[in-house]
Formats: structure tokens, sequence, C-alpha cells
């Protein structure tokens, strides 16, 4: 029983755990979103001006690229956590039983 209990628990945890780890998969890729908004914004503003440095906008590139490398992480071990493949046309999470993937029809 008390091991029944024990399973039950480190099941519960490892649950909550994937689940923190999607939301912080999704503030992620929030905070890309609005990157990407910004950078178009200061490109657009930059060519409009004439500004010849780009240094404000390899900021955003950097900080940008930063975010997808912790993202790929993320994914990386929330697959080891559940059984999970990441599509490699569109990077959606699918369970590792689909054939293809359920956001975008991909093979997986
Ligand atoms: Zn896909």
């Amino acid at each position: 029983m008390a091991d029944f209990i024990d399973k039950t628990k480190d099941f519960a945890t490892g649950a909550f755990n994937t689940a923190k780890l999607h939301a912080k998969i999704i503030a992620e890729e929030t905070k890309i979103r609005e990157l990407y908004y910004k950078l178009g914004r200061e490109y657009y503003y930059d060519l409009e001006n004439d500004v010849d440095d780009i240094s404000g906008l390899e900021v955003l590139c950097e900080d940008i690229k930063q975010r997808l490398a912790k993202i790929a992480t993320m994914k990386k071990k929330l697959e080891s956590c559940e059984h999970l493949k990441t599509c490699a046309s569109c990077g959606a999470v699918n369970p590792d039983k689909n054939q293809f993937c359920g956001k975008c029809g991909g093979r997986l």
C-alpha cells in the first residue's frame, strides 16, 4: 500500500513537473512572438530613418536565439519525462504512439 502511495505521488509530481515545463515553454514562445514583433518594428524604424547602427536588432536576435535554445532543451526534457515526440516540421509535441503530428499532420 505504501508502495502504491509512493508511486502515485511520483506520478503526480511527474505530471506537475511536466505541466510546469509546458507552461514555461508556452511563456517562452509568447516572449519570442513579442520579440519578433519588436524586431520588426525596430527594423522598420531603422529603415525609415536611415539608421545604420543595427546593434539594437542584434541584441533582439541574440535574445530570440537564446530563448529558442532554452525551448529546445525544455522540449527534450519533456520528451524524456513523458513518452513524447517532437514534430520535425512544426515543433509540436506529440505522444510517441502517434505516427502523425496532431498539429500539422506531418509524419513523426
Ligand atoms: Zn507538426
